[in-house]
């Protein structure tokens, strides 16, 4: 049985990026990634901030996108653009082999076409032999087996998401749209996001058993007649569990739920968490890895989930009320320029220090309800 210092299951992101910063730092890092060529589960659309920490080069950028076009259930619309790139759209396959190739430029074994089976505490056993790493890593996703093995909890709530690929170029390629409302997709919403040569039409959902029919559904009325170049399924874990650490096993990015609640987007603060954890690793400092993630992601992922919370409760007429306040040229303007897709909660300090904006936000807070029903939504 080959001893090693960090064994990695899971060669998305997440994983590559421990690998990566723990190899560089000198560990002996062995990653195994069973599928290195299966379909894309994502829709790429992540920060400018993101992109350039998750180090994406130009040729991996399908499309830059200057904000968001909602729409409300009952047709109010708010398009919400500023002025200046806010994100782009990658090729999600080609970064996740980058991110493996430097892993492997760092000096870490990658295994591709390797399955980890089962841990027994001591050894790894795998489709390619048996291996005993002194620290475990599970970077294997939102259905974590690594998590079962070493009996951590799993995250508080998973959504079903489909997307399909559909052959239309975008109109509006600097744009993406989101469909609020049940009959899109209860519990979440809908997306369609410019990727170049396609767009990426999908949802996800709380239903998790009629999602796939929802998906038809919205690409029967979004775009009908267009070719479809491939549909994929996947889930969205939100929520992060109490503990995502036990002794000498660490869980990241998916696996430990480190994703927005209110988009499901997980590669940046997956990313953030696994660059800090390669890196602890390194200094010989695993164990300081649950009290630092949560440091730099913990209160951003509480404001989301408070704020998801608020969401599930707002019936469709009010969803709709609210998208035709932020609607107002004023304040889309504002929210376009001064929002964060990574951070939601500095607009509400942003939004605090804007007195003009003020009568805007009390119109919003009538949408839902008034003052004592947003206490409500809060405190839901
Ligand atoms: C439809 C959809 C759209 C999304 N869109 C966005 C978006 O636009 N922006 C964004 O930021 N996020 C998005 N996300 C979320 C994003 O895809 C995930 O947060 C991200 O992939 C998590 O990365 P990860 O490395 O933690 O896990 P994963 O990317 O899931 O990687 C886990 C890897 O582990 C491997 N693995 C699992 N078990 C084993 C095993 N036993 N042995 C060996 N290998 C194993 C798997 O093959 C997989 O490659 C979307 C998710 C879905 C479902």
């Amino acid at each position: 049985m080959e001893k090693i210092d960090l064994a990695v299951v899971g060669g998305g992101p997440a994983g590559a990026i421990v690998a990566r910063e723990a190899a560089a730092g000198g560990a002996k890092v062995v990653l195994f990634e069973r599928s290195p060529h299966a379909p894309l589960r994502c829709a790429g659309l992540i920060s400018t901030r993101a992109a350039d920490e998750l180090g994406v080069s130009r040729d991996l950028v399908l499309a830059e996108i200057h904000g968001a076009v909602i729409h409300g259930p009952g047709g109010s619309d708010a398009a919400l653009l500023s002025s200046r790139p806010k994100a782009v759209v990658i090729d999600r396959k080609r970064l996740d082999a980058r991110l493996r190739a430097r892993a492997r430029d760092a000096g870490a074994r990658v295994m591709e076409g390797v399955s980890v089976l089962g841990w027994d505490g001591t050894a790894l056993h795998t489709t390619a032999g048996k291996f005993r790493p002194g620290i475990l890593v599970g970077a294997d996703g939102a259905m974590s087996a690594v998590a079962r093995w070493t009996g951590l909890p799993g995250p508080r709530e998973v959504l079903v998401a489909y997307q399909a690929e559909v052959a239309v170029r975008s109109g509006r390629p600097d744009r993406v749209e989101i469909f609020l409302g049940r009959d899109h997709a209860p519990g979440f919403f809908a997306w369609a996001i410019p990727a170049g040569d396609t767009v990426r039409a999908g949802l996800a959902t709380t239903e998790t058993k009629g999602a796939a029919d929802l998906l038809r559904r919205f690409l029967a009325r979004r775009f009908p007649n267009a070719p479809i170049r491939g549909v994929s399924g996947g889930l969205i874990p939100i929520g992060p569990p109490a503990r995502v650490s036990a002794g000498g096993t660490f869980l990241v990015g998916d696996a430990a739920a480190q994703v927005k609640p209110l988009t499901g987007g997980g590669l940046y603060y997956g990313g953030t968490a696994a660059r800090l954890l390669g890196r602890l690793i390194a200094d010989g400092e695993p164990a300081e890895y649950e009290a630092r993630w949560r440091e730099k992601l913990g209160r951003e992922i509480e404001f989301g989930l408070r704020a998801r919370r608020a969401f599930l409760a707002l019936s469709d007429g009010e969803l709709n009320r609210l998208v035709a306040v932020l609607g107002d040229r004023a304040l889309s303007a504002f929210l376009a320029e001064r929002g964060d897709m990574d951070y939601p909660s500095r607009l509400v300090r942003e939004l605090k220090r804007a007195p003009q904006l003020w009568s805007l936000g009390l119109k919003a807070l009538a949408a839902v309800g008034g003052l004592s029903r947003l206490g409500e939504l809060l405190s839901a």
